[in-house]
């Protein structure tokens, strides 16, 4: 049984005293959650005023992003070590705002997946097509190469880590969602690719999780499909109320 994993990707969103004030609130509202692991990804700037509050509480913490160097000459970086010290136990890895508008490739992924596990981060690995390769009809060889390239050469020790988030870009911030027919049909490939790599055993035993555009009102349909294991929440998680709703799809 795989347990569902519901993350709230802030992306470039709140000061120190809203972050706090979101966090309080969700403290409050889904502190003490159970069956479902939640994780904030706060910006780098407020993760240790985040970790103070949900300190004692199921609330997981992530950062949005690495480097796959440990320290050195790096200006303007943040390695896995770093956010271990914060108190993060996840890390998003290769999302497609980073693909988009910092040029990350699947090789930079590929280490920096391999640098996380290292440092026993948990990567959220995205991946998803843009409205263009949808479009042309290349969305299945695109995710299956992103997935190649990302997981190349990782040792299936520790692998079982890995959280994988489905993203179609075109569902992303746009309040398009995938239906859910066609999300479990992306879900189900990645799991097949999944198993060409590490094999069906472990295949079976890593989160696959939905993102784009995922809310209150959709998130019971999508959950409902047997190879969505959760969502990567952006725009509705940073509303505490909304938030808890989606983590608590089931009421
Ligand atoms: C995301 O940023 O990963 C995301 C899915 O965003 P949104 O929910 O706003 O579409």
């Amino acid at each position: 049984m795989r347990k569902p994993i519901i993350g709230g990707n802030w992306k470039m969103n709140k000061t120190a005293r809203d972050a706090v004030q979101v966090v309080q609130d969700l403290r409050k509202r889904i502190g003490g959650v159970e069956g479902v692991e939640v994780v904030v990804f706060p910006p780098f700037t407020v993760l240790g005023p985040v970790e103070k509050v949900l300190k004692g509480t199921s609330i997981g913490l992530g950062a949005q992003n690495m480097y796959w160097e440990t320290e050195g000459p790096y200006t303007g970086e943040i390695s896995a070590p770093m956010l271990v010290d914060l108190g993060c136990r996840y890390v998003i890895l290769g999302h497609s705002e980073r693909r988009q508008y910092f040029g990350e490739t699947d090789d930079g992924i590929n280490r920096k997946i391999k640098s996380a596990l290292t440092f026993g981060l948990t990567p959220v690995v995205c991946v998803g097509e843009t409205l263009k390769q949808r479009e042309e009809g290349s969305f299945k060889r695109i995710v299956e190469s992103q997935l190649e390239l990302c997981l190349k050469d990782i040792d299936s020790q520790g692998a079982d880590r890995i959280v994988i988030a489905y993203e179609p870009v075109w569902a992303i911030g746009t309040g398009l969602t995938a239906s859910p027919q066609h999300a479990e049909e992306m879900h189900s490939l990645v799991r097949k690719l999944l198993a060409k790599v590490f094999g069906k055993d472990l295949a079976d035993s890593i989160r696959v999780q939905y993102g784009g555009s995922a809310k209150p009102e959709n998130i019971g349909e999508l959950m409902r499909e047997p190879d969505i294991d959760g969502a990567l929440v952006g725009g509705a998680s940073l509303d505490a109320s909304s938030f808890a709703k989606i983590v608590k799809y089931e009421e």
